[in-house]
């Protein structure tokens, strides 16, 4: 008899049993300095703490079968078949400092999947171990960030506002290291793809012109298919994602939002908010607002993202240059045309949403001025931002959302008197009954933000008690933030003073 091969096997940890996904990996076929081969590290005892079943159906995934082995998936033990993780290089400027090399140092692309809307998405592990590019890092998450990125990132999709998605929350059952112990988590992000700005400087600053060319091309294969055909396709690349970009950072505002790292490698080149870090929603409206605790400048505040935009997308045109002209100043005039006109446009995208919010159908040349001194009054009497427009949406009518939205005011004396110049403007809107301008306010205005000391509660509960009842109940009311929802009332009203986050953290 010959020799037995049992000797010569041997077991391989991320062994492939299954096939949930069917995986089209497009990303692995680029040139091999995009990124690194690179699996999921092992956990201990992986715990499925939440399924985004909806979005996995969307995807096309094998609910009932994730319902089963998702713990085991999600959190990098098992890959599924036709998985080809690997982790991306990029580059980026953090707080404005250059650094030529970044890269995924706990994130881990298992693959893409098309999904049911013919959509190529991006299915990524974060926290998922070391790779190449974790430097010091330790490749891991702790749960706190992964439930705030849960949250976030699903409110955001509910609100409307373009973003990466959450598919899965698992808890590795593995301490992580920071200023103290933490519980370990692995959280799968669902992308549009993670090509950022800093992608295309980690081949601009190598000098590597034919990298930034089979991205550029990458990308518009991808995102931007309308301007494969362009006479200049590089420049058409460039003006529409500064467009995208104008687009998002506006509605970010309208929302209260502030996202907190800008960096340009947190700036995903599809239009999406990507790196739901130290992010969090303003409650009382100030300009000024900053929760990062590493932005001690404030160069992050709410009121400076749409010009921290412009300053990114500045760094991008400057990687597409080559691209766009072979002779230089030709190039550089053409992209300086396209940086300036990004104002503009975040202002049309910024003006269009906050005439909606207060309730215009209609174009005046005073509307500008009627938003801003709105806007002062708000900040001078300290009105919660979100609640102040939720209740202006019931205050056109005669019932009592008049003394409702003045209640949002310190001193209710200016605001009274924006409301009749309002008023005034009102009537020379469409000929809208109060009850539908009412309707369409409420659906621009959200009852719902996810704010930050509920979000707190929510992580508090699940990391000191292992109790995601929180977790669950926060996201159910986030899931609807335009309803009413008188159940949960509770839940758009503001932080009391002791329940206050002042700082947030970006937990890495
Ligand atoms: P972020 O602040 O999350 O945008 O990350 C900035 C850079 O640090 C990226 O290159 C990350 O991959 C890397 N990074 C963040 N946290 C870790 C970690 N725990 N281990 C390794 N790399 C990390
Ligand atoms: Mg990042």
């Amino acid at each position: 008899m010959p020799e037995p091969y049992l000797e010569h096997m041997t077991i391989i940890e991320n062994a492939s049993t299954s096939r949930p996904f069917t995986f089209d990996n497009s990303y692995a076929r680029l040139p091999q300095q995009f990124f690194t081969r690179q699996v999921p590290s092992q956990v201990a005892e992986p715990w499925l703490i939440k399924l985004n079943e909806p979005l996995a159906a969307e995807l096309g995934l094998d609910v009932e079968m994730l319902r089963r082995d998702g713990a085991a998936i999600f959190s990098g033990n098992l890959l599924p078949d036709g998985a080809d993780p690997l982790a991306m290089a990029y580059a980026g400027h953090q707080f404005g400092s250059f650094v030529p090399l970044l890269g995924d140092g706990r994130a881990i692309l298992l693959g893409e999947v098309i999904d049911h809307n013919g959509q190529r998405r991006d299915i990524q592990l974060k926290g998922a171990g070391q790779t190449p590019y974790s430097r010091r890092g330790d490749g891991r998450a702790a749960l706190g960030p992964v439930l705030r990125e849960y949250i976030v990132s699903e409110a955001m999709y509910a609100l409307g506002v373009p973003a990466t998605r959450a598919l899965a929350a698992v808890s590795t059952g593995q301490p992580v290291y920071r200023e103290s112990i933490l519980p370990g988590a692995v959280f799968t992000r669902v992308a549009a793809s993670h090509i950022r700005v800093g992608t295309f400087q980690f081949f601009a600053a190598r000098g590597d012109t034919d990298g930034v060319r089979a991205l550029a091309d990458y990308v518009i294969d991808r995102h931007y298919r309308e301007l494969k055909d362009r006479d200049n396709p590089y420049i058409a690349l460039y003006e529409a994602a500064c467009e995208r970009q104008a687009a998002l950072i506006a509605r970010w505002l309208h929302i209260g939002f502030i996202h907190g790292v800008m960096n340009t490698d947190n700036m995903a080149i599809s239009g999406e908010t990507i790196d739901f870090g130290p992010c969090a929603f303003m409650d009382t409206y100030n300009p000024g607002t900053v929760f990062s605790s590493i932005d001690q400048r404030g160069r992050y505040a709410y009121a400076n993202q749409p010009g921290i935009g412009q300053w990114n997308l500045a760094r991008l045109g400057e990687t597409l240059l080559p691209l766009i002209d072979a002779d230089a100043e030709k190039a550089v005039e053409l992209a300086n045309t396209v940086i300036q006109q990004y104002g503009e446009r975040f202002q049309i995208h910024w003006l269009r949403g906050m005439r909606e919010k207060i309730g215009l159908a209609t174009v005046e040349d005073g509307d500008l001025e009627l938003v801003q001194s709105l806007l002062a009054v708000m900040q001078a009497q300290q009105a919660d931002f979100t609640l102040a427009f939720r209740r202006l949406s019931d205050a056109s009518g005669s019932g009592d959302g008049e003394a409702l939205f003045l209640s949002t005011f310190r001193e209710p004396d200016a605001a009274r008197e924006w409301l009749a110049g309002w008023r005034e403007r009102l009537t020379r809107d469409d000929g809208r009954t109060e009850d539908d301008r009412a309707a369409a306010m409420r659906a621009v205005n959200p009852a719902f933000i996810p704010r930050n000391h509920r979000i707190e509660q929510a992580i508090n509960a699940a990391v000191d008690d292992a109790d995601f009842s929180l977790f669950e109940a926060l996201l159910a009311v986030l899931a609807k933030p335009y309803d009413d929802q008188p159940g949960f009332a509770a839940y758009m009203e503001p932080p009391k003073p002791e329940e206050r986050v002042l700082q947030t953290f970006c937990g890495t």
